[in-house]
């Protein structure tokens, strides 16, 4: 960070510029000072000086927005104190979000009063700095599309298999939104599998993520548990269970699995990745869980698509922030083009 003379946030040394990225949860706000290397250069992200504050959002929206403004104000600050300088701010933010408004179009009860909120004005007039906002799901896919696991591949499937499923389309360095602000909802996909089975959006019409997302994973095995079989805490429980052949647990895990793959098939069918690339708790579910996965999405794709690489994402926890700071990179380089 230091001993590199800078002019307007771009290095002299090798063209890194610098951001100050947030990735808003329903829990905390994160903050880091990223350094972006070329997307042509082989070199990585820096991601430095990470603070987080708690997002108490049942405060709700208003109170959420100042202290995230004040917390942003206090880091620019910071930044010209250290003598770090700052080309823009990149926000991935929880909820769906109007990247051309910098509104937030809508949340889940998790964040009450954060629909409607206008971050990227509110955020910008305080700090005097151009500011970018999307969705935290599609920063993350940006991050891993540009400098992660799908560095190299013009268009990519980003899939975030955690707690739920959210996925991202990235089309060389641009993040397909959609008409409504929600492509890439890939948790909602319909699959038999999930049929009465009742969905974080409501529906018990059969959707992947209540059978496939960590807590799906341990719904399901709940859902068709036999008596003689012992209750499991949660996916990693039962993922462990698996790993050592228990043979209920490795039904469970590959029929959530293959039925994920079935959906990333029908995904891939209608988009065309180079890769598909899948971060969050559950890829850590072992080679049943892979196994299944890569069978369905074999069954499901059409002879072309059989051979995308399905990936694990490289960028880990700071593929939020990464992305952020990349879709900013990106947005004001279309800008300027
Ligand atoms: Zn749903």
């Amino acid at each position: 960070m230091s001993g590199v003379g800078t002019t307007d946030g771009v290095s002299m040394a090798n063209g890194e510029r610098r951001y100050l990225a947030f990735d808003i949860g329903g829990t905390k706000i994160a903050s880091g000072v990223v350094s972006l290397p070329s997307v042509d250069s082989l070199a990585q992200p820096v991601v430095a000086d990470v603070e987080m504050i708690p997002t108490l959002a049942d405060r709700g929206g208003d109170d959420v927005r100042e202290r995230l403004v004040e917390f942003a104000v206090r880091r620019i600050e910071r930044c010209a104190h250290d003598g770090v300088d700052i080309v823009g701010v990149g926000i991935g933010s929880a909820g769906v979000v109007d990247s051309s408004s910098g509104v937030i179009l809508s949340a889940t009860d998790l964040m009450p009063g954060w629909a409607g909120q206008h971050i990227t004005a509110a955020v910008g007039e305080a700090t005097g700095l151009p500011v970018h906002m999307v969705g935290d799901v599609g920063a993350h896919g940006i991050g891993e599309a540009l400098y992660g696991a799908g560095r190299g591949y013009p268009i990519m499937l980003s899939v975030g298999v955690g707690t739920g499923i959210g996925g991202a389309v990235v089309d060389h360095g641009r993040l397909i939104t959609g008409a409504h602000g929600v492509a890439g909802h890939v948790g909602h996909m319909p699959h038999g599998l999930g049929t009465g089975m009742r969905c974080s959006c409501g529906t018990t019409s059969g959707h992947i993520e209540p059978v496939a997302s960590g807590t799906g994973i341990a719904d399901l095995f709940e859902s068709r548990r036999p008596d003689d079989v012992a209750p499991a805490a949660n996916a990693a429980a039962i993922a462990r269970r698996a790993a050592a052949g228990e043979r209920y647990a490795v039904e469970i895990l590959t029929m959530s699995a293959r039925a994920l793959g079935e959906c990333l098939a029908g995904m891939g069918n209608l988009i065309d990745p180079a890769a598909i690339v899948l971060s969050g708790s559950v890829v850590n579910a072992g080679e049943v869980w892979w196994r299944a996965l890569r069978e369905g999405f074999a069954d499901g794709a059409l002879p072309l698509l059989r051979s995308t690489p399905l990936l694990r994402g490289r960028l880990g926890g700071d593929a939020p922030l990464i992305g952020a700071a990349a879709a900013f990179a990106a947005y004001s380089d279309i800008c300027h083009a």
